[in-house]
């Protein structure tokens, strides 16, 4: 008899046995509401409610009471977070409660974690082995390259990233290729995209691999086309639960209907007024139509929110009451009182945003806040930059959550490149970084034969590149890319000295075909790259030169802050789902920024909702102070606009916000300037700092390591002096060194190639020879890559 599958463990029956009472530790501090939520374990149960009402809570607390009172193992549990951070948190307030460990609920996680465990157990059913690989959507997207070449598709035309997007569109709607409706045609290529995810299918099963999108759909065709696997699965998990079920979207939901049939144990909470992922493919429906896939289910509301003060949450709810899609709940704040009115200030641009948000954070910290109950919460990633050098500047420990920093973006690091190999010949990973970015025809191979002449010459690649292109060791075709690429660098080099290096960075972008690049593109995600772009040229504003700033970016890749360190968290209104900080900032609440206009753009009246959704999300993500700002001049798309307040500003009761006055808030006079006579070195706010210290400081000194009177650690003193003992801008990479290493050789003499093997030299031109080879036939080459033999 197998005792494992009918009886509850001895530990769980003798648990069972102890007294519960009002004294069990998870029944305490819930409410009625939450507390029927927990105990209605039979069922489907779907808890409705707004922000901080303890939805969360309420499935820790059921989940600790399933456990305790006997009724599953730790592993007849399925629990859905929405992220990982989520998951961890989850398993720690739950050992909290029960005091004990929970290493044995293997099945909770995101809804990838667990489909990743899922398929690892049955890949074979869909023709895979149990140890795939899990492709990132860099590979992802190489493969469709790949595929698109081989059907002779104009990837210009037809982007491989739409094509990603396309797909990845489909498998959120659960829509394996023989399931695409013939009237989604049209999003690629005239059908050709049906085609194509078809083949892409292939090409990852015959690489053993999946992508993200696969996590969800190849577990659904599994489940769906094995009834006694699915029979199996339904009776192991005695309970499901969802968090953030609002966010679901179809592969999802089918997912969870699947497990848990029609009569399962579900219990899913969720908001619809926190739907914010409509553009990933979520549907609020999921949460508009539970009762109707659960019949009798148990609906229950939560009106009281535990986490934000009076203020902050009447603020939150008078803004949302602005949208006309929605259920429509009523919330009372149940967390110590009024306290503070809603912070609205007003700044001239980002850098004083920056510099304000830095000294009420300073503020803060003085009066006793851990800089770990702080966030500022943005809605486009670039807006990150302008905290992030500021943070560096008042040694302000910070962390970016939920992305990289913004130096660390791979676009941006593409750009820091081509700007490195500008000012620094030598740069070897800078040259190999871009060499082949934007596609140029020079692969890994070329790469790989650029490496070993290098070796053999002992210089640089730049350099190796720079005398290729006068040789023939390279095809025509690559050499023409080589070249193209080579005499852009000298020509921009040529510029480093007079033009303004904004300017100078500007037109190595645009030349080079790296911006261009990204535009074709055309995806959501290429735009938020070129947004960056642009972002990171307006940051070299500051700085005197090119070097100047190439320096100050060493030292901000430098500050690592660990997990265990006091920190502000920097992070995107979408990441902070779920979350919650003492005191919340809300940088660049502007038309054109937030909302977002692509938002409107797309989706028009619906895109509007959402994005006044992520605005409630932020909102109330703060228990005690919420700042919001915004600026009447920004820089975007690399020309200064005067911005008009966004219009959910307006949209906030008066009662509940004060308006902050402010070191710097309106009391900076228009500037009309025109745009090329603008500097931020000149901008008025510069002389109006509160602070006397900083009165003075002029842009260079705020940024130069010696006159830094904020630099704070040893760390960052060392971070100075290896940015200085690395800066060898201005040695000569060129003849001297590799002459050194030229020899010549006489005509005549019998010589070795790397590539071309043996020949005899029937030509010597300087360090340039003409070669005779034995079976490449006559070739220039260079004198230092090849060896006299005797
Ligand atoms: P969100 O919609 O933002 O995800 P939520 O509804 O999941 O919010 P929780 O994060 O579970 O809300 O709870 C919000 C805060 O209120 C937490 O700090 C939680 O500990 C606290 N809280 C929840 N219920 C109670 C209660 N009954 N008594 C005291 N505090 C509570
Ligand atoms: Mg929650």
């Amino acid at each position: 008899m197998d005792f494992s599958v009918s009886m509850p463990s001895l530990s769980a029956l003798a648990m069972q046995a102890r007294p519960m009472g009002d004294a069990a530790p998870w029944l305490e501090k819930l409410n009625p509401e939450q507390r029927e939520a927990v105990e209605t374990v039979n069922g489907a149960v779907l808890v409705l409610a707004g922000a901080g009402t303890g939805k969360t809570r309420v499935l820790t607390a059921r989940i600790a009471y399933i456990l305790a009172q006997g009724l599953a193992r730790p592993h007849e549990i399925l629990s859905v977070t929405f992220t990982n951070k989520a998951a961890k948190e989850m398993r720690h307030r739950i050992e909290q409660l029960i005091g004990m460990g929970v290493e044995g609920m293997p099945w909770l996680g995101t809804f990838h974690s667990i489909g990743t465990k899922l398929l690892r157990r049955h890949a074979e059913y869909v023709g895979l082995q149990s140890n795939f690989t899990i492709l990132d959507s860099d590979d992802q997207l190489r493969l469709m390259k790949q595929l698109i070449a081989a059907e002779n598709i104009d990837e210009k035309r037809f982007p491989p990233r739409l094509l990603a997007s396309v797909i990845d569109g489909w498998k959120n709607r659960g829509l394996t290729p023989d399931k695409v409706p013939s009237q989604d045609a049209h999003l690629y290529g005239s059908g050709l995209g049906i085609t194509l995810y078809k083949a892409y299918q292939q090409r990852l099963r015959d690489l053993n691999a999946v992508d993200f999108g696969d996590l969800l759909v190849h577990p659904i065709s599994i489940l769906q086309a094995h009834p006694q696997l699915l029979e199996d699965y339904r009776r192991r998990f005695k309970f499901i639960l969802v968090d953030e079920y609002q966010d679901t979207n179809v592969a999802q939901y089918l997912w969870l209907r699947l497990f848990s049939g029609t009569g399962g144990n579900i219990c899913c909470v969720g908001d619809d007024d926190q739907s914010i992922y409509g553009w990933r493919g979520a549907e609020v429906e999921n949460i508009l139509r539970f009762e109707r896939d659960f019949p009798g289910a148990k609906v229950v509301r939560l009106e009281r929110n535990y986490r934000s003060t009076a203020h902050i949450l009447a603020a939150a709810q008078h803004l949302i009451g602005h949208n006309a899609g929605r259920l429509g709940k009523e919330l009372r704040a149940e967390a110590g009182g009024e306290g503070e009115k809603l912070q609205l200030f007003s700044v001239w641009d980002s850098e004083e945003e920056a510099r304000s948000i830095g000294e009420k954070i300073e503020d803060l910290q003085r009066n006793g806040s851990p800089l770990n109950t702080i966030a500022i919460l943005v809605r486009a990633s670039f807006q990150m930059r302008e905290f992030e050098d500021r943070f560096v500047t008042l040694g302000l420990n910070y962390r970016v959550v939920g992305g990289p920093r913004f130096y660390e973006r791979a676009e941006v690091r593409d750009a820091l490149a081509y700007f490195r190999l500008m000012v620094q010949p030598q740069d070897d990973l800078a040259f190999e970084r871009i060499i082949n970015q934007p596609k140029r025809g020079l692969g890994d191979a070329t790469v790989k034969q650029l490496h070993v002449l290098a070796r053999a010459a002992g210089c640089s690649l730049f350099h190796i590149a720079q005398q290729l292109i006068e040789t023939q060791e390279l095809k025509p075709k690559q050499r023409a890319s080589m070249r193209e690429f080579v005499l852009n660098f000298v020509r921009w080099r040529e510029h480093l000295p007079n033009m303004p290096h904004t300017e100078l960075a500007q037109i190595i972008l645009e030349e080079s075909g790296y911006t261009d690049m990204w535009k074709q593109e055309r995806t959501p995600e290429a735009q938020g790259r070129l947004e960056n772009l642009k972002e990171l040229v307006r940051s070299m504003e500051p700085y005197g030169s090119m070097q100047e700033f190439l320096e100050h970016v060493s030292l901000v890749m430098e500050v690592e802050v660990g997990a265990q360190q006091d920190a502000v968290t920097i992070m995107t209104l979408h990441g902070a789902k779920g979350l919650e900080f003492d005191s919340v900032f809300l940088p660049g609440w502007e038309e054109n920024l937030f909302p977002h206009p692509r938002a409107l753009d797309e989706k028009g009246k619906a895109g509007l909702e959402e994005e006044r959704r992520l605005a409630y999300v932020g909102i109330t993500r703060a228990k005690l102070r919420a700042f919001i700002s915004f600026a009447s001049n920004r820089r975007m798309h690399g020309s200064w606009n005067s911005t008009s307040p966004s219009r959910f500003i307006d949209e906030l009761p008066h009662a509940s916000v004060d308006i902050n006055e402010g070191p710097f808030a309106g009391r900076m006079p228009r500037f009309d300037a025109p745009q090329a006579a603008y500097s931020s070195n000149f901008a008025p706010n510069r002389f109006q700092s509160a602070t006397p210290q900083r009165f003075e400081e002029s842009p260079v000194e705020r940024y130069t390591p010696q006159h830094d009177r904020y630099s704070a650690s040893k760390a960052r003193q060392h971070a100075y002096v290896k940015t200085i003992e690395g800066q060898v801008l201005s040695r000569s990479d060129g003849p001297a060194k590799s002459a050194s290493k030229a020899t010549t050789h006489a005509v005549g003499a019998r010589v070795f190639h790397i590539k071309f093997g043996y020949g005899r030299v029937t030509q010597a031109d300087g360090d340039k020879l003409t070669v005779e080879f034995e079976k490449a036939g006559d070739k220039k080459v260079m004198a230092g890559f090849v060896e006299a033999v005797v």
